[in-house]
């Protein structure tokens, strides 16, 4: 099916449906900050999640990914409450507290990234992964992983950004901007959400240029550390530990 972006698996089915690039239950009424595009190319825009809508899937396709949804939402509540108990127990500092325990299936966040990821960049003008040999497509090697057919390979894959000292500033903005190289091929995707700073890298040899290097990078992505195979949050709460949130890897 032509307009099926996992097409290459040969197995669509159902018709092609219209569909939310972000799953929709993930950010319940909040909009989005898109950078990066032809059209949002200078500065971000702010959209409505409900009307960011693509037909891009076919039906099988799409009822394959809904697993990763629900796995992409389930860290998505997880990292708003974990934001939640930085303010909560901010505002009662000498109030005693337990210390608590999150986790997140990374492997599944993983793949809901590289998804929401090709989503977005479907049908645009950037050849999606250095592989693709169209241009709004991606490689077949990306859609297998996308499908959990794949393993990404060594040097790509879900980078958690940080800045020394660890802080995390956690503010509310939703935002999604893809990395153009050459003004031709995606090699990834920042994607921040409550102060959390995700990268998807899908460069020939993983992102080897620092972002503060690449014109129009927004302030919080400067100076940060990507890390790979990501363990562990952890927010402190005067000297003590206020909670973890534990990212599992399959
Ligand atoms: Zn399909």
């Amino acid at each position: 099916m032509d307009n099926c972006w996992a097409n290459i698996l040969n197995d669509c089915d159902g018709g092609i449906s219209r569909e939310h690039i972000v799953s929709k239950s993930l950010f319940i009424g909040t909009k989005i900050n898109v950078q990066g595009f032809s059209w949002c190319k200078d500065e971000p825009k702010l959209i409505g999640l409900a009307n960011l809508t693509k037909k891009c899937l076919c039906k099988e396709h799409n009822s394959l990914l809904s697993p990763l949804d629900q796995a992409g939402s389930h860290a998505f509540d997880v990292l708003r409450k974990q934001a939640k108990l930085i303010d909560d127990r901010a505002k009662e500092p000498n109030k005693k507290f337990k210390k608590v325990t999150f986790s997140i299936n990374a492997t599944a966040l993983e793949r809901w990234l590289l998804k929401t990821l090709i989503n977005f960049s479907y049908g645009g003008e950037y050849y999606i992964g250095h592989d693709s040999d169209h241009p709004g497509r991606a490689s077949d090697h990306l859609v297998k992983a996308a499908y959990g057919l794949e393993s990404f390979s060594e040097n790509n894959g879900m980078r958690v950004a940080y800045k020394e000292g660890g802080t995390i500033n956690s503010h509310d903005a939703v935002q999604f901007a893809p990395v153009i190289k050459d003004n031709k091929f995606i090699y990834g995707a920042k994607f921040s959400f409550r102060g959390i700073l995700l990268f998807m890298d899908i460069s020939p040899d993983g992102m080897n240029v620092p972002f503060e290097d690449i014109p129009g990078t927004q302030d919080e992505w400067k100076n940060v550390f990507l890390s790979r195979k990501f363990k562990q949050i952890q927010a402190k709460h005067g000297n003590k530990i206020s909670h973890v949130v534990n990212f599992n890897w399959a």
